[in-house]
């Protein structure tokens, strides 16, 4: 399996293992690699899979995507990333809420959000494709970071031999919590810097980075180059398919739904990798019939959908799924990609670059919509559903999660020819993640202080805060530098 790059509009195409896409994490061109072609999954396959633990599904996938290394190898770093010891909670349970909806839940891991399902098994293929394509320099991980990505990154790529790693962050983009869980970080190769910006400031600053000669030519002296972990890094999302395939399997296997019928997925969505990761397991033959996007107050992806005018030339809200306070989707190239090839893509890429915005052809959103259907929920819509869900059927979600079961709930509700189907709803935090939002919610009152509102909310609905946040309000600070977003360039060589 090769990879091309989304903007490579060129008759011979630059082709790259997964080691090469991997390692590099962006082609030199700007645009994100993709595969070459989508591989099936048989009816077979999926049934082969009902009778198999997590890590073995998600070795499988991945082997379709990384057939330079062989499936034991890859089974056994499933084994270890995906391990009880790592996700006590199970890798990726489903858990029904109420009629046809469940919960796929992603945050068991060691930051309990979803990130950590790429992210345990990312620095394995990253170490894996380091070898296989002979690099002897020290690889650098940047991240800019909502406030999730950034602490999963440092937990996976931590004491990782080979690798450096910083992260930067929004000074007051991210909740209480997310902050304290980066400034804690520990491991002697790993560095976090907040900015003076928004989450797009810092996504922009680091891609500034990227695309630089002269850093990069600067750190190649210094025996360094540069990687991500963002999810434009294609050894982030391919991880991510597998908990799709994973959760069909697991309705098929509990009875809910027969092997080939549908289930519709919806995706609490910021930077368009999630829902990518269920697009490719529809496009690779798992029976998924609607994709629904949910948004929060930004939502330039609902009106995308909507519209085909993509236009991030709004105002920017900061609300309570700060995970999802994302005005330049990346992940939605590879989409667009998908349905429109490459040129399109890079003159749309182009005019988001120049104007901010663009508008698909009529042909690529009829497209779109065949496969997605865009719904956003704002913050009083929020807080109602994360008490309304818990009201009735007992389950406590996050604001992430609240976003994604609004959104499904209005999906329903629009839902004309009454063809019932299962419907799953990622969901992509614990609710301790954001822990005084939810007692909020649920009351209508402010916790004491946003650190004793995960003690607060665990007495109130007799849960028990996750071992890891519990652990994280005890760690001394280490990280608390703070600087204005212009400085990013200087920022990467402290140190070096
Ligand atoms: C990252 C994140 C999202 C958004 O995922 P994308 O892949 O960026 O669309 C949603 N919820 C939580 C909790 C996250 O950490």
């Amino acid at each position: 399996m090769l990879y091309i790059s989304t903007r490579d509009t060129s008759e011979r195409k630059e082709k790259v293992t997964s080691e090469v896409a991997v390692c590099r994490g962006i082609a030199p061109d700007s645009g994100l690699y993709v595969p070459e072609y989508i591989p099936t999954l048989s009816a077979d396959t999926l049934r082969s899979f009902i009778n198999m633990d997590y890590p073995s599904r998600a070795a499988y996938i991945l082997s379709l995507f990384f057939d330079g290394m062989a499936y034991e190898e890859l089974l056994s770093m499933c084994r270890t990333a995906y391990s009880d010891d790592r996700f006590p909670g199970g890798a990726a349970p489903l858990v029904h809420i109420s009629g046809p909806m469940c919960s796929l839940e992603l945050w068991h891991g060691p930051t309990c959000a979803f990130k950590d399902m790429a992210l345990q098994i990312m620095p394995h293929l990253f170490t894996a494709s380091l070898r296989a394509t002979g690099e002897k320099r020290t690889a650098y991980i940047l991240v800019a970071t909502s406030g999730d990505t950034g602490k999963a990154a440092l937990e996976g790529y931590r004491d990782v031999p080979g690798v450096r790693i910083k992260v930067f962050y929004p000074t007051n983009g991210v909740s209480r919590v997310q902050k304290l869980q980066m400034m804690t970080q520990e491991g002697d190769n790993v560095s976090v810097c907040a900015i003076e910006g928004n989450f797009d400031d810092a996504q922009s600053g680091v891609k500034r980075i990227f695309a630089d000669a002269g850093i990069n030519r600067r750190l190649d002296d210094k025996g360094y180059f540069l990687s991500s972990a963002n999810s434009i890094n294609w050894g982030r999302l391919a991880p991510q398919i597998a908990y799709y395939v994973s959760a069909y399997c697991d309705l098929v296997s509990a009875g809910v739904i027969s092997m080939g019928d549908v289930a519709d997925i919806c995706v609490p969505t910021g930077n368009f990798g999630n829902i990518l990761a269920a697009y490719i397991a529809k496009r690779m033959g798992v029976p998924i019939r609607r994709l629904v996007c949910a948004s929060n107050a930004n939502n330039v992806l609902t009106d995308f959908i909507a519209t085909g005018t993509y236009d991030r030339n709004r105002t920017f809200y900061t609300t309570m799924s700060p995970s999802m306070d994302i005005l330049i989707s990346s992940n939605l190239e590879r989409l667009l990609y998908f349905v429109a090839g490459p040129a399109e893509t890079s003159a749309y890429m182009k005019s988001l670059a120049e104007t901010g915005r663009y508008t698909v052809a009529p042909e690529t959103l009829a497209k779109i919509k065949g496969d997605f259907a865009g719904y956003y929920v704002d913050e009083p819509g929020t807080a109602a559903t994360i008490k309304r869900v818990y009201e009735t059927s007992g389950y406590l979600a996050d604001p992430h999660t609240a976003v994604g079961i609004g959104g499904a709930d209005e999906y329903l509700r629009c839902q004309k020819d009454g063809c019932s189907a299962p419907i799953i709803v990622c969901s992509t935090a614990s609710p301790f993640k954001f822990a005084a939002d939810v007692y909020r919610s649920l009351t209508g009152r402010d916790p004491s202080d946003e650190v004793s509102a995960l003690g607060e909310l665990s007495e109130l609905t007799g849960k028990e805060i996750p071992q890891p946040l519990s652990r994280t309000l005890k760690l001394p600070l280490r990280h608390t530098r703070v600087i204005p977003t212009k400085d990013m360039p200087d920022e990467i060589f402290v140190g070096l």
